[in-house]
């Protein structure tokens, strides 16, 4: 239901979790961040509350300039643990945070199960991380181009959000139908489905379109159309009352 993700000089940790909170009003069953540091990748995620996720997460050491949080209304599979965002991909290199449904999930699970992929979750949105790996792994691209590919396989609705343990200064961003808001700072930028967890922090965003795909890598924006057209951005000035 509501994603937040960031990559920069600032912690990210707790830019994410603040704008998880500002995102709360959006209504949400389960709470959940990833965080990458020196190749690690790391998920967080709880049934519950951000409060709730704030303490599970506890005093752990969640230092890392790059992550990607979630608040999650189910629509496939219960609100628990194991259900909340981010999801892994079978090889834990991987991780995603996804708004939306994925309609033609069931066939692409049966035919990752059958190549050997293991899923952890009743969700839709594990299919598409893995969907995403088993391209990345078939065809040897990058992460931005495997994304690409696994749009054109995907039916439904979505804003997602990737990491990859393996692309430590990178975020890769899509949508179509579900929102999605890049918030351009100075050498940092946001994610969100709104710009509520973004204003505090920069007045300059743009709004993704349907179909687009956006790299973060960097320190740079780049946004692709699903044939892999460049795209200009547009970048709009916020005018909003804090
Ligand atoms: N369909 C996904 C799930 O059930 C995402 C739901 C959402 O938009 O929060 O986990």
């Amino acid at each position: 239901c509501g994603i937040v993700a960031y990559v920069g000089h600032r912690d990210a940790c707790p830019i994410i979790l603040k704008g998880l909170k500002r995102l709360e009003y959006r209504g949400y069953d389960s709470a959940g961040v990833a965080l990458l540091t020196q190749g690690d990748l790391k998920v967080y995620k709880k049934k519950g509350k951000v409060a709730d996720l704030e303490e599970y997460i506890g005093d752990q050491d969640t230092s890392s300039h790059i992550g990607i949080g979630h608040t999650r209304w189910a629509t496939h599979g219960e609100p628990n643990d194991a259900n909340a965002h981010p999801h892994y991909s079978s090889s834990k290199k991987i991780a995603i945070i996804h708004n939306g449904i994925i309609e033609n999930y069931a066939a692409l699970k049966t035919h990752l199960l059958n190549k050997g992929y293991e899923f952890h979750s009743d969700t839709d949105s594990e299919v598409f991380v893995n969907l995403i790996e088993d391209i990345r792994e078939n065809n040897k691209v990058s992460l931005a181009e495997a994304v690409r590919l696994a749009l054109h396989e995907v039916v439904g609705a979505y804003a997602i959000v990737v990491i990859s343990h393996d692309s430590p200064t990178q975020l890769v961003a899509a949508r179509k139908g579900s929102p999605l808001v890049i918030g351009v700072g100075q050498e940092e930028y946001f994610l969100a489905s709104d710009a509520t967890p973004i204003i505090e922090y920069t007045n300059e965003v743009v709004y993704l379109n349907d179909f687009e795909i956006a790299v973060i890598r960097d320190g740079k924006l780049d946004i692709r159309s699903k044939e892999d057209v460049v795209q200009t951005p547009y970048i709009q000035k916020l005018e909003m009352e804090l």
